[in-house]
């Protein structure tokens, strides 16, 4: 059973060397004087179901979830909260006091936190939005913008069908699917730009995108934060467009999981924004 007064939380993946939640959150222990550790857990997709079950005779407080187990994760825990039913994924575990394993998603969170703290005068019902991706970090984009009030969301995917299943599971119709050649006409009379693909992360080609036709007053977001400033950053800064990179998301997100296993609400500041800066490009 867990030993209350050493509390270990872990990050669940593969890979998952690259992970920077171990560094951040023993930031934050350290901060805080938390009895505790956060650590980096290697397991593949068919040990997942093993892991999982093993968990409520283990020390452990609380899990995240990172590629591939998301939305497999969803079966898996006692509980799925409504957080990660409106997003279809659990990137974080953590005991109800029945001990019970509740599966949550805070990337949502982390995204729309991220968004107006660092867009102050943004206004969900004055943005026409596009989306690039349809992947996880897609889907908890759409909903959390969804659910505080913008009015149009334009879908755009490499795989349209991928898109097209995730507009018919969200079932909203201010979802409009564009396809992947219609990318650069859609920019037009936008208020956001969401970046939610793979593309422009580090060993991945960058985004190709023009531009031109998107509105200067829009805002440029792109949730990658390894590297920190994205080919698309550069571009949209270099035209004058606001811009918002991903660490603050990977902040906030996790922020929100901190709280649920060591009751302290972490400050997301400078502080810890530099110490992952060490260790980005
Ligand atoms: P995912 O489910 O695997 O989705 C990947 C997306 O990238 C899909 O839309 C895929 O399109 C697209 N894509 C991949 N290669 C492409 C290519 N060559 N050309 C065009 N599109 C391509 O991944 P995810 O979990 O959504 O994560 C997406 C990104 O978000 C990752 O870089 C991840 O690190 C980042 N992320 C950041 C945070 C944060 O806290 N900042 C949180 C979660 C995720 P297809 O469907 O056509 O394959």
């Amino acid at each position: 059973m867990r030993n209350p007064d050493v509390k270990i939380v872990g990050v669940v993946g593969d890979p998952i060397s690259h992970s920077l939640s171990p560094r951040l959150h023993s930031y934050w222990l350290k901060k805080y004087n938390i009895l505790g550790d956060y650590v980096p857990f290697h397991i593949a997709k068919n040990e997942l179901p093993g892991f999982i079950n093993s968990l409520k005779g283990d020390n452990i407080t609380g899990i995240n979830l990172t590629v591939p187990h998301k939305e497999s994760a969803m079966k898996l825990v006692d509980e799925v909260d409504a957080s990660a039913k409106k997003i279809g994924a659990v990137n974080t575990i953590y005991f109800d006091n029945k001990n019970r394993i509740i599966g949550s998603n805070t990337d949502g969170h982390g995204f729309l936190k991220n968004l107006r703290n660092s867009t102050k005068s943004w206004r969900a019902d004055n943005c026409p939005t596009v989306i690039i991706g349809a992947g996880g970090a897609a889907r908890a984009a759409i909903v959390s913008l969804l659910d505080v009030g913008v009015p149009e969301i334009k879908l755009i995917n490499r795989t349209q069908e991928r898109a097209v299943c995730l507009l018919q599971e969200i079932d909203d119709n201010r979802i409009r699917v564009i396809p992947w050649g219609g990318r650069e006409d859609a920019l037009s009379g936008v208020k956001l730009l969401v970046n939610a693909t793979t593309l422009g992360m580090v060993s991945q080609p960058a985004l190709e995108l023009c531009l031109d036709k998107l509105p200067k007053d829009a805002t440029v977001y792109d949730i990658i934060y390894n590297p920190i400033e994205t080919e698309l950053i550069k571009q949209a800064r270099e035209r004058g467009n606001k811009t918002v990179d991903g660490l603050g998301m990977l902040l906030h997100q996790a922020a929100v999981g901190f709280k649920a296993w060591f009751g302290v609400d972490p400050e997301v500041d400078d502080g810890i924004r530099n110490h992952l800066l060490e260790v980005l490009r």
